[in-house]
Formats: structure tokens, C-alpha cells, sequence
């Protein structure tokens, strides 16, 4: 293969999709490259293992009625439940009581306050300095603040956190999310399994290589993980600038990982779907799904170093793993329960490493550096590069069109 475009898109993730439909309707002739063998990327739903949706990445539509996908949801007969996020605390013998529950939804919402307060004020530190250490809650804060961040509060920012467009409105899909994210990007014509290995931009001209073939075009927009761009799993001749890489510098993956197990019967009798949370002395960083959408179901969601040390050893480490938990809050017996299993790989897989960003303190406006084209033809999208909304597959699909205003403008 060997051709010439505008535009050449390598990913197809939320952000590469929304991006290419974009850039068809200012005109753009384009070609869209994604290495793996569908469309979605973060973005999949599992509909084999358990007869059901079981969402691999994305479950939540975030900031939902600011939200594209709710939209989009709608439009393509989607499911989602308008769902408050409600959760259970389990100490390693019982369930806390509702009264101590509200306590530390109070003190939660403290400490949030005092993170957004001190990144509000310019202070790009540590949000763990937002912890007060009298608080009898902080050892769980710190675990809820790594379940949602995906990395501990000792290194992420708090003028990051603050920037956030939090709407309080976090809405499961029940269809699964991926599934709507290619759902609505059907249409768009994607080029699979073909990994771009290079970009030459060197010259007036830029060459794209991928295992296909070269493509020359005006523009390249690059749209893959930070975990792929740090890994230099694409080699870029002339090497990316240095406030570039100094911009990947203060960013990481996190890691948020999943293990799903249906079982034969409901075992939370008068219990509607929640998250449980474990808060134990020396608990891992993890809690449960139960119950989902009212299914016979229960997923691990596990984040954090943790997340990535148990799930980088495999899927049967990480399966056991999550009975262990299981049987530990709910009792050996519901082990004999269990129908199926299936545990995600966002670590291991070469294609993303992690689950999403995350900006250390100190890295203040490396999310739009990153964001910022080089020399108006290496243009960047997904979810790392939004300021409100990274972390997430609206903040990715949005960047994905901003990027394609940007392009458009440089391609006139
Ligand atoms: C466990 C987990 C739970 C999550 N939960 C939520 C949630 O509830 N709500 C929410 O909004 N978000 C959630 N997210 C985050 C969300 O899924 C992502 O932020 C979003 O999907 C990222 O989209 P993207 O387009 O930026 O990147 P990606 O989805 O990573 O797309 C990039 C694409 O590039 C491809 N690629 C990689 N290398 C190459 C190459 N060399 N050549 C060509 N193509 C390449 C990849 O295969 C991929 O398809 C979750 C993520 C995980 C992992």
C-alpha cells in the first residue's frame, strides 16, 4: 500500500473515531489507522463471556448530560441508567452502617473540596497534602481517590484534579459503553491491523509507515495512549521536540484493571446495585460492582499499583485474586456461585499499557502541551490531552474534534 492524503488519524479509539468524522465533514481527505484488529480502543465491550454486556474499559458516562455519548446513546437506542453511584463499606468483617457510610461520604467531599480549593489557587501539588491525617477516613480516601484517579494521591496534581469538569452525574451503560463508542463510529472507514511504526516529518511532506505500507499527507493526527507514545512504540524522525517529551515527562498511565465473575443466583437479596468498598487495614486499592444493572454479577475493580502488579502477572493471578476478595466480604460459599470469569489486560496489552493519564504534581499545563501541534502538521488528540475531561472517553472524543478545528484551519 502506498497513498496520499490530507490526514492520516493513527487510532481508532474515541478520540480517533470522532476526529475522523469530523475532519470528513470539513472536506479533509483522510485515512485512519488503527494497529488493532477493531474499533474502540479503551472502549470495549466483552458480549461473549457472561451473555451480557461486560464493559472491558469505559462503563460510566461521565458528566453525563454534558456528555456526547448521552447524546449519541439516545440517537442509537442505547440503555444507560440516570443511577446516583451508590456504595457500600465493607471492614473486612461486616458492612459499616449507614450512619458511618454518611460519614465518610462528608468527609470525602471535604477533601475534594480542599483539593479543588488548593489547584483553584494555582498550587500544582501533591493531592495527598488535601488529606487532613487526624481524619479517621484518610486511609480510605486515599484508597477512593486511587480507585477513581487510577494512581495514588502522592502523585497526582491537585491543580490537575481541580480542573476537572466533575457534573456529579455518572450514568452506567447498560448496552456497555463500548459498544456504543463503535456503535457510533460505524460508518467511519478504519484501516485495521496496521500499526504505524514511524512518522517522518522531516520534510514538506510526511510520511507515514505502517505495516501496510507508507502514506504521504499534509498532517498527521496522533491519538494513542501515553503509555504507547512513552513506550516510543512509534519512532518519529526528527525525534519529538523537547517541550514535547518534557510534557509526556509529567504524565503517566494509572492503572484501573477489572475482573467480572457471574454467578448462579443473586446473593445481595434486598441489596440494589452499588460499589462495594473494602476497608481493611493494609485492603488492596480495589472494590466491587455488584450487581450491575440487577445481574447476577459481580466485577473487581482494582486500580493503582496494585492493579498493575497483580494484573501484569495474568489473567488466572488476577481471577483468583478477585475470588479471594470475594469469598473475604460475602463468605467461602459464594465461591461455589461463580459461573464465568474474564479479567481485562490494559497493562500488558502493547497497544494501550495502562488505563488513563495521569498528570504528576508540578506538571501543570502539560495536558495542552501535549495538545499542542508541531509546527502545524503532528497534531495530537485523546483522552490525555483534554483539560476537563481527560481520563475519560467524552474528554477523549471532544479532544478528537478540537484537534480537527485546529487542522482544519492549517490545511486551508
Ligand atoms: C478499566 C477502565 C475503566 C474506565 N472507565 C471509564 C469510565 O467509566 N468512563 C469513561 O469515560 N472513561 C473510562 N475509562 C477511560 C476511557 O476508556 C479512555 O479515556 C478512552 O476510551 C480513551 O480514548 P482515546 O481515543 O484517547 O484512546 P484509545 O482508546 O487508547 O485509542 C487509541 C487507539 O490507538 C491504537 N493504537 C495504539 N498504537 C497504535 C499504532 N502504533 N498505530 C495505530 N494505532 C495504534 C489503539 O489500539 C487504540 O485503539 C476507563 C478506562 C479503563 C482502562
Amino acid at each position: 500500500m502506498q497513498s496520499t492524503c490530507d490526514l492520516v488519524i493513527v487510532g481508532a479509539g474515541a478520540a480517533g473515531l470522532a476526529a475522523a468524522r469530523a475532519a470528513r465533514e470539513a472536506g479533509l481527505n483522510i485515512e485512519i489507522v488503527e494497529a488493532g484488529p477493531r474499533i474502540g480502543g479503551r472502549a470495549f465491550t466483552d458480549t461473549t463471556t457472561f451473555g451480557t454486556a461486560f464493559d472491558l474499559g469505559c462503563q460510566w458516562l461521565h458528566a453525563a448530560s454534558i456528555n456526547p455519548y448521552t447524546k449519541a446513546a439516545d440517537r442509537l437506542g442505547f440503555r444507560y441508567r440516570k443511577d446516583s453511584f451508590r456504595y457500600r463499606i465493607h471492614d473486612g468483617t461486616w458492612w459499616l452502617n449507614d450512619s458511618l457510610v454518611e460519614q465518610f461520604g462528608a468527609s470525602l467531599a471535604a477533601t475534594y473540596d480542599r483539593i479543588a480549593a488548593l489547584g483553584e489557587a494555582g498550587e500544582d501539588v501533591p493531592a495527598s497534602r488535601a488529606i487532613d491525617p487526624a481524619d479517621p477516613w484518610a486511609p480510605l480516601f486515599r484508597r477512593a481517590y486511587t480507585g477513581y484517579m487510577a494512581w495514588p494521591p502522592e502523585e497526582v496534581s491537585t491543580y490537575d484534579t481541580s480542573r476537572f469538569h466533575f457534573t456529579d452525574e455518572d450514568w452506567p451503560v447498560e448496552d456497555g459503553y463500548g459498544a456504543l463508542v463503535a456503535a457510533e463510529g460505524a460508518d467511519i472507514e478504519v484501516n485495521l491491523d496496521c500499526p504505524v511504526k514511524s512518522i517522518d516529518w522531516g520534510s514538506d511532506e510526511v510520511m507515514v509507515g505502517t505495516a501496510k505500507g507508507m502514506i504521504f499527507c499534509r498532517a498527521v493526527l496522533v491519538t494513542v495512549s501515553v503509555g504507547v507514545l512513552q513506550a516510543e512504540r512509534i519512532k518519529f524522525f526528527p525525534l519529538l521536540p523537547d517541550w514535547k517529551q518534557d510534557a509526556l515527562s509529567h504524565l503517566r498511565m494509572g492503572h484501573a484493571e477489572k475482573v467480572g465473575l457471574s454467578l448462579k443466583r443473586d446473593i445481595f437479596t434486598g441489596v440494589g446495585p452499588h460499589f462495594a468498598i473494602l476497608n481493611w487495614e493494609g485492603a488492596p486499592t480495589a472494590g466491587f460492582v455488584c450487581k450491575p444493572f440487577d445481574r447476577q454479577m459481580v466485577a473487581l475493580f482494582a486500580s493503582g499499583p496494585f492493579a498493575r502488579d497483580l494484573f501484569a502477572q495474568g489473567a488466572d493471578a488476577a481471577i483468583a485474586e478477585a475470588k479471594s476478595l470475594f469469598a473475604k466480604i460475602c463468605g467461602a460459599d459464594v465461591l461455589k456461585e461463580i459461573t464465568a470469569a474474564r479479567a481485562t489486560n490494559w497493562v500488558t496489552d502493547p497497544l494501550i499499557l495502562g488505563a488513563y493519564s495521569v498528570l504528576s504534581p508540578g506538571g501543570g499545563e502539560a495536558r495542552g502541551e501535549l495538545a499542542r501541534p508541531i509546527e502545524n502538521r503532528i497534531f495530537f488528540a485523546g483522552e490525555a490531552t483534554s483539560v476537563d475531561g481527560f481520563s475519560t472517553a467524552h474528554g477523549a472524543y471532544n479532544s478528537g474534534l478540537a484537534a480537527i478545528e485546529l487542522i482544519a484551519e492549517a490545511l486551508k
